[in-house]
């Protein structure tokens, strides 16, 4: 079939095989260009592995430190003229690249949260690996179901204290209009903190050390984002930021446990990936954002992101450097006083007139089409293509 990108709203509902191929390739090249990493872990389970940071994290130690790497992720595989979604396209691509490349790669398409594909990755570490050394948590989802009682939680994206209205940007209409946004009740907190938060986390690391399946010093690394203060209130200060409170709180518990050192959060920039792109307001920040990060010269997306964490934070002789709350801080260049200042300034006086000038929005659509695999230079988008990519590992299917 010939595939070109459909959107509606924050999402494109088809995804091109190749362009996915094409975009994971270009990953690999990035982290082949940087110097082999230093202590580099060398199993490697990462959980929400198809898509944005947590497909990073599956290329940057396989491709940088030869990992062996198990994925787990939760995605639509395509079938006879409909498209498979972006992250299944990926994995794919990610497995055929590691598979030439020599490297160990196993695949788990399934829900995260349930038991039954804890128990699938465990029955695989101990059949063809042993142990893992390094675990990276990286799911965003808008639903979890408890597997203790069967409840479905859902997360939802509201300011906690106050309603909210800002600056957002219609990126269908490409125009900017005022948000407003009631506070969210506690229970829509609560339901947050459970899909979002540390629980399933440690359900999975306990797991694993309960399967003996963890390494002696392992390691476990999810992530967090913190921002300026422009977007606190729909995200450090709103239900997302809540859960992520707890997220770091399930790190020093797990510290406890396992050794201090063992779990970290990660807090990374702000990046256009399909999670990012539902948040209100943040489409906008991200614009401006790029603008200032290109023209300093400092902008990274996932890759370049994780490349730091591995190489920078883990690869450092002494471990991750921390910030005052046991944080590893890959925010750092987004979070210079020079950039938030200019921001600020920007956010100020940007409209739907001057938005082109002001903001890389033309960056943000390109960022955006490009997680569906569309705009890879090299790709034939007006060729006959194949819907139907077998992933070559796979294991489960979702139900
Ligand atoms: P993403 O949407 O690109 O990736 C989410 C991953 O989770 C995918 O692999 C998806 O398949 C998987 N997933 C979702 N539900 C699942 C389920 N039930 N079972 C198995 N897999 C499931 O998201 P992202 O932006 O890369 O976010 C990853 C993490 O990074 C999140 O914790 C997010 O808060 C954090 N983060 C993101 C940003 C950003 O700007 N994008 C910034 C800082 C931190």
């Amino acid at each position: 079939m010939i595939i070109s990108p459909k959107i509606r709203g924050f999402i494109c509902t088809t995804s091109h095989p190749d362009g996915c191929a094409a975009h994971v390739q270009e990953q690999i090249d990035y982290v082949k260009s940087k110097p082999p990493l230093a202590n580099a872990p060398k199993r490697v389970l990462v959980i929400g592995s198809s898509t944005g940071y947590g497909l990073a994290s599956r290329i940057v130690p396989a491709f940088g430190g030869g990992a062996a790497t198990i994925g787990v992720f939760f995605e639509k595989e395509g079938s006879e003229g409909k498209t498979g979604s972006a992250g299944w396209y990926n994995s794919v691509a990610f497995e055929q690249a590691a598979t030439k490349a020599g490297l160990y790669a196993k695949s788990f398409n399934g829900d995260a949260f349930s038991n039954e594909v804890k128990q699938q990755v465990i029955d695989a570490i101990k059949a063809d690996l042993g142990t893992v050394d390094m675990i990276v948590y990286s799911l965003a989802s808008p639903r979890r179901t408890d597997p203790a009682t069967g409840e479905v939680y859902k997360s939802v994206l509201k300011p906690t204290g106050d309603t909210y209205t800002n600056k957002n940007l219609n990126t269908d209409k490409k125009q900017l209009e005022p948000v407003t946004i009631e506070p969210a009740s506690e229970d829509e907190i609560a339901q947050t903190v459970k899909v979002m938060g540390g629980e399933d986390w440690k359900l999975w690391i306990d797991a694993l050390s309960q399967a003996g399946v963890l390494a002696d010093g392992f390691k476990t690394v999810a992530y967090s984002y913190i921002g300026p203060e422009l977007t606190w209130a729909i995200y450090t200060d709103g239900t997302i930021g809540r859960a992520k409170v707890h997220l770091e709180e399930t790190a020093k518990e797990m510290n406890a446990a396992f050794g201090a050192g063992t779990a970290v959060v990660s807090v990374n920039k702000a990046l256009v990936t399909q999670a990012s792109s539902a948040i209100p307001v943040v489409p906008l920040y991200i614009s401006i954002l790029y603008k200032i990060m290109k023209a300093k010269g400092t902008h990274e997306g996932c890759i370049e992101q994780i490349e730091r964490l591995f190489a920078d934070h883990y690869g450092a002789a002494n471990g991750p450097t921390l910030d005052d709350k046991g944080r590893i801080r890959i925010d750092d260049w987004e979070m210079r006083p020079e950039i938030q200042e200019e921001v600020e300034k920007i956010w100020g006086i940007i409209t739907t007139e001057n938005l082109n000038e002001l903001s890389d929005f033309a960056g943000y659509q390109k960022e955006f089409l490009k997680l569906f695999g569309f705009g890879l230079p090299g790709v034939d988008y007006a060729a006959e293509t194949d819907s139907v990519r077998p992933l070559p590992s796979l294991s489960s299917s979702p139900a």
